[in-house]
């Protein structure tokens, strides 16, 4: 195995069956085996027919907010806090889950999702180190709707920014809004903020949210005195909320909706082109330039990085198709 597999864990999600989906007798086609880290999908109508798929982890529809983040966030923020880069994907058809364990429910503390929990986890850290060690904590929010970069902290929501690379920096948004947090409150005020500025954007333009990627990034700075020298560590955390992979182009395939799906699926696989390359570990060139969002992410995918994708799936025979798609795409960014 190479390096980078090891860097990279790829896990599925069930969720239960919803309201809608009971209401029209749907039955469960997938199966989830914690045991061995398997799923296994079943063919409606025929259910001898079924297939096995492997993943480093897999949540059964009881599996709780905390064991996701214990699982598949809980290390990934350990190593941004000591200096590394790391992304957390959520990918999947909409409705399956992909908010759910990104943000969750905020309110209770048994129901909130990634986000949130890695608030705590970070400030936690933080706040119990009684050494000397200084801690600077950043944040911005952006989306990428048709392959631009919306800035969800900024003033103006609409202008488009670019991605630029500099040798100090590495790779950053120009003039993308970042502010400096304190503190639990603080940071879930800014991202409860951006959050508004995505709303905004589905009512006029008919839920973009499950037409864009949203990347929450924190950005953690350490500073150490040793021997009269200041030693000055930088990790950087993105959370992000992926697109709905259902085939759009299906639904509505004419103008602006056909170039909004095309766009969607091209950065989708672009995504899996990324990953699969980094897993491989054979190929030299990793197709970064493909899309903003490896574009973007290109130093927090591979190299000294840890990348989790969680894949969210519904159980139901109704959404078979889809299902057995996101299963492939996320078993493909794994095994090849
Ligand atoms: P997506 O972001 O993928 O479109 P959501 O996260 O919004 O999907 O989920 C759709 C609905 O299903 C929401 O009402 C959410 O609360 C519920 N849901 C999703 N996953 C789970 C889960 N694992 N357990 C319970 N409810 C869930
Ligand atoms: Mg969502």
């Amino acid at each position: 195995m190479s390096k980078a597999s090891e860097s990279v864990k790829v896990m599925v999600r069930v969720r239960p069956l919803n309201k809608k989906e009971k209401n029209r007798g749907s039955k469960e086609v997938v199966e989830v085996d914690s045991k061995f880290n398997q799923i296994n999908l079943s063919k409606p109508d025929s259910p001898e027919i079924s297939k096995d798929f492997a993943y480093d982890a897999v949540f059964g529809i009881d599996s709780t907010q905390q064991l996701v983040y214990n699982e598949g966030a809980f290390s990934l923020v350990e190593s941004v806090l000591e200096g590394y880069n790391g992304t957390i994907f959520a990918y999947g058809q909409t409705g399956c889950g992909k908010t759910h364990t990104m943000v969750g429910d905020y309110g209770e503390e048994d129901s909130k999702g990634i986000i949130p929990k890695a608030f705590s986890h970070i400030f936690g850290y933080i706040d119990s180190r009684e050494d000397d060690t200084k801690f600077l904590v950043r944040c911005s929010y952006l989306e990428i709707y048709n392959e631009s970069i919306l800035d969800l902290l900024g003033s103006d929501h609409t202008a488009k920014h670019d991605v630029k690379e500099d040798p100090d920096k590495g790779i950053y948004v120009q003039n993308l809004t970042n502010v400096i947090v304190k503190s639990v409150p603080e940071i879930e005020k800014i991202m409860n903020a951006g959050n508004k500025h995505r709303k905004v954007g589905q009512t006029a333009m008919n839920d973009q949210s499950s037409r864009s990627h949203s990347i929450f990034t924190i950005y953690i700075e350490t500073s150490v005195e040793k021997d009269g020298d200041q030693k000055i560590r930088a990790g950087k955390l993105n959370l992000v909320d992926l697109a709905g992979s259902e085939r759009q182009s299906k639904t509505n395939a004419k103008g602006d909706r056909l170039k909004e799906a095309q766009k969607i699926n091209l950065s989708l696989s672009a995504l899996g082109n990324v990953i699969s390359a980094l897993v491989d570990g054979k190929s030299k060139h990793i197709p970064y330039r493909d899309s903003k969002l490896t574009r973007l992410l290109q130093d927090s995918l591979g190299g000294n990085t840890k990348t989790v994708m969680i894949a969210a799936v519904s159980p139901a025979d109704y959404n078979y198709d889809e299902t057995l798609s996101t299963l492939r795409y996320a078993s493909r960014a794994k095994m090849i």
